[in-house]
């Protein structure tokens, strides 16, 4: 596919030049222009005809674009740069009537699950300096979502997907995977953005497992791994003491350390912290 024809609009540059759209940094900026790259990550979702996207951050409507093009049943955008949204509701609400939504306020604040019918998924380019407590909100809450399909700097989605005995491998990893299946699709170097950010960027599928991969709570899951990670070179029989628990009575070898446990053995130590 050409460059600008996945539909018969403006090009985004144009877009950005007429709507006075210069990059903010506090707002994590960083606009991908390149459509056949917001086509590529639009068809990781998959067929979406069925599925209310919602998008975090459309910015200048890149990928917002090309996941409308790609046959969407509905797109809701939640947006806080007012001239983004009066951008979006020029040129591209117009083009997709009924189609398009586009919400203006703080991501942070939104109840997701109240924006949209099931099935919903969450869609983004995700502005960096709140990719991690967005992220958790959803898998809080991930029996509401049909998948993720999201965007992180490098760094950040290779902790998503680490395995034991890594130096990525913590907290992240093991919340994410107990949810979910995650996959990293593909990187895109910073050169593709406008402007550069200083790092690569990794899109990262998250499918939600029918069941978690071992039975614990969400509190537990967060208190046991917040232990051990925040000590990770101690061996857990001593990183574990504030919450006054003896990782032998879950079966778990007191002198291992943090990064050496999997999931399950992580939700054993939940399952015990709730025993207690
Ligand atoms: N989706 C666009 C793209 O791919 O070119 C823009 C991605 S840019 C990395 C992040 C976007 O998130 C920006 O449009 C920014 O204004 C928006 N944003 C930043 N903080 C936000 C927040 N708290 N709530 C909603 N949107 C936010």
């Amino acid at each position: 596919m050409a460059k600008e024809t996945i539909d018969n609009l403006p090009p985004l540059r144009e877009v950005i030049a007429e709507h006075d759209l210069a990059a903010k940094k506090q707002l994590g900026q960083n606009f991908l222009l390149d459509l056949n790259l917001t086509s590529r990550i639009a068809r990781t979702a998959g067929d979406l005809s069925n599925t209310t996207v919602i998008e975090v951050g459309p910015g200048p409507g890149g990928l917002t674009r090309a996941i409308l093009a790609s046959g969407v049943k509905k797109l809701i955008a939640v947006e806080r740069d007012e001239r983004c949204i009066n951008a979006l509701t020029d040129y591209l609400a117009p083009a997709y009537p009924g189609k398009f939504e586009i919400i203006s306020g703080d991501a942070l604040e939104q109840d997701f699950e109240a924006l949209a019918p099931a099935p919903r998924r969450i869609m983004s380019n995700l502005p960096y300096n709140i990719a991690t407590p967005l992220l958790i909100g959803w898998l809080k809450n991930i029996e509401a979502f049909e998948g993720l399909t999201l965007m992180f700097q490098k760094e950040v989605a290779d902790r998503i997907v680490a395995v034991p005995r890594t130096k990525a491998y913590g907290r992240l990893s093991i919340i994410s995977q107990w949810l979910c299946e995650v996959q990293p699709e593909f990187n895109i170097d910073a050169r593709a953005f406008t402007p550069p950010p200083k790092i690569q960027s990794t899109v990262v599928s998250f499918t939600p497992r029918p069941e978690p991969l071992a039975q614990a709570s969400w509190n537990a899951m967060e208190k046991v791994t917040a232990a051990a990670f925040g000590q990770r070179r101690k061996m857990l029989r001593q990183s574990l003491k504030s919450l006054g628990i003896n990782p032998q009575d879950a079966g778990i070898i007191e002198t291992a350390r943090a990064e050496e446990l999997n999931v399950e053995d992580f939700a054993a130590l939940a399952r015990l912290l709730e025993a207690n």
